[in-house]
């Protein structure tokens, strides 16, 4: 019994470490006030592009460059940035990271990976169950079991990314917040590769050839 509890406990932190450090971890700090932002101005043009109703808002978060979708359907949309995010990048870099944000709405990405969560853990209690003297190793399955939803989850990642660049007005906006935001979050992980492979994301690089291979198709077209 103690085991299973030691289990789901590993395995939902593995899975959602980001957001419990990063967004709640600000969150229930004292005095904490998300104040909603206006998007720099992008919100008319967002709402002509994916039909959202954004409401945009931003956390007291000064060191790193994060954002996260918080909301699924039914429910209207909300998304929180961290203040570094929000001041550090201008409007077209700012358009790549609020529509990767909203493309994980429309995509109902947030609802998807609570299933997938609750499938991979039901496959694991499953497995632990048949398999009793395996219960000393529990906290190794529930880490590798949460290190596959987050190699699974990074698939919603691309889609959302995808969504974003082929969306955007000027994809170069996000080849120069992807060279920020990895100069500002490369301190914030200390250059750890192990945390790294932990984080649900599409890399800097990868990001960063995903826009130029837009922008070369946008000039095939053009031509
Ligand atoms: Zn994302």
């Amino acid at each position: 019994m103690v085991s299973i509890g030691l289990f789901i406990i590993i395995y939902f932190f593995i899975c959602n470490w980001i957001q419990i450090y990063y967004l709640f971890g600000n969150l229930i700090k004292p005095k904490v006030r998300l104040k909603i932002v206006n998007g720099k101005g992008l919100a008319e043009k967002l709402h002509k592009k994916t039909g959202l109703n954004l409401t945009i808002k931003s956390m007291p978060e000064e060191n790193k460059m994060i954002g996260f979708m918080v909301s699924t359907k039914p429910f209207p949309p909300v998304m929180i940035f961290s203040e570094k995010l929000y001041t550090s990048l201008n409007q077209d870099e700012f358009e790549w990271v609020a529509l990767h944000e909203s493309g994980h709405y429309l995509m109902w990405h947030n609802l998807k990976l609570i299933l997938m969560q609750f499938c991979i853990l039901i496959l694991g209690l499953m497995f632990l169950n048949i398999n009793n003297s395996l219960l000393i190793i529990t906290p190794l399955i529930a880490f590798l079991l949460g290190f596959i939803y987050i190699k699974l989850a990074i698939i919603l990642e691309y889609q959302a990314d995808y969504f974003a660049v082929t969306n955007m007005d000027n994809p170069k906006g996000m080849i120069t917040g992807n060279i920020k935001m990895s100069k500002v979050n490369q301190k914030l992980m200390g250059g750890n590769s192990f945390l790294q492979g932990l984080i649900i994301a599409v890399s800097p690089e990868e990001r960063i050839r995903m826009a130029e291979e837009e922008i070369k198709r946008r000039k095939k077209i053009e031509r």
